[in-house]
């Protein structure tokens, strides 16, 4: 999952004013960050065969990473720090129902969470053919862009609001045209 994380990272921002935007929008995507420099290096293969995400992706990884990245910003005060820990911890609750593989609760743990079936599922085209994975990705993006919609209302002008939900909207449905063969 991409794009629904920042859509989280907005619904926290129109909550928690303190918590500064631009930490939000790295906190939501932390894990794929440090996965992509695990990739680079050769620790975290991405390739479908070898696929391991265990040190980026796995529960207890999520957890430490949250809160260390949170606690950076202690000064901001605690419903800023709350914000950030969620935020960083939300990736791995979009991640699980949508993964290529199943996660790890620890790294280089035998069992992995979640199951194939699921998997399975998400990779079947759906509703027009598309993944049923990219309607998952759909529903959760319009669920949380709802959640800033209505908090940021009061904090910024009509016309942000509905320019930032419509560029998600639109970052999301770029990522269909691997699902259309583009
Ligand atoms: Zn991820």
């Amino acid at each position: 999952m991409y794009v629904p994380h920042y859509s989280v990272a907005l619904a926290a921002s129109s909550y928690a004013p303190r918590a500064p935007l631009w930490a939000l929008l790295t906190g939501a995507f932390l894990p794929d960050l440090v996965w992509i420099v695990l990739a680079r290096a050769g620790v975290e293969p991405a390739d479908a065969v070898h696929f391991f995400d265990d040190w980026s992706h796995s529960l207890l990884s999520t957890i430490v990473l949250a809160t260390i990245f949170a606690l950076l910003f202690w000064r901001r005060g605690r419903a800023a720090v709350l914000a950030l820990w969620l935020v960083v911890f939300s990736h791995f609750v979009l991640d699980f129902p949508v993964h290529p593989k199943r996660i790890a609760a620890y790294p280089l743990a035998r069992p992995h969470l979640g199951s194939d079936a699921w998997i399975a599922w998400g990779s079947r085209h759906g509703w027009l053919g598309w993944d049923n994975d990219w309607w998952l990705q759909l529903f959760v993006l319009l669920f949380f862009l709802a959640i800033y919609a209505v908090g940021a209302r009061r904090q910024l002008p009509g016309k942000v609001v509905a320019a930032s939900c419509v560029a998600l909207i639109g970052l999301q449905l770029i990522t269909l045209a691997p699902c259309v063969g583009y």
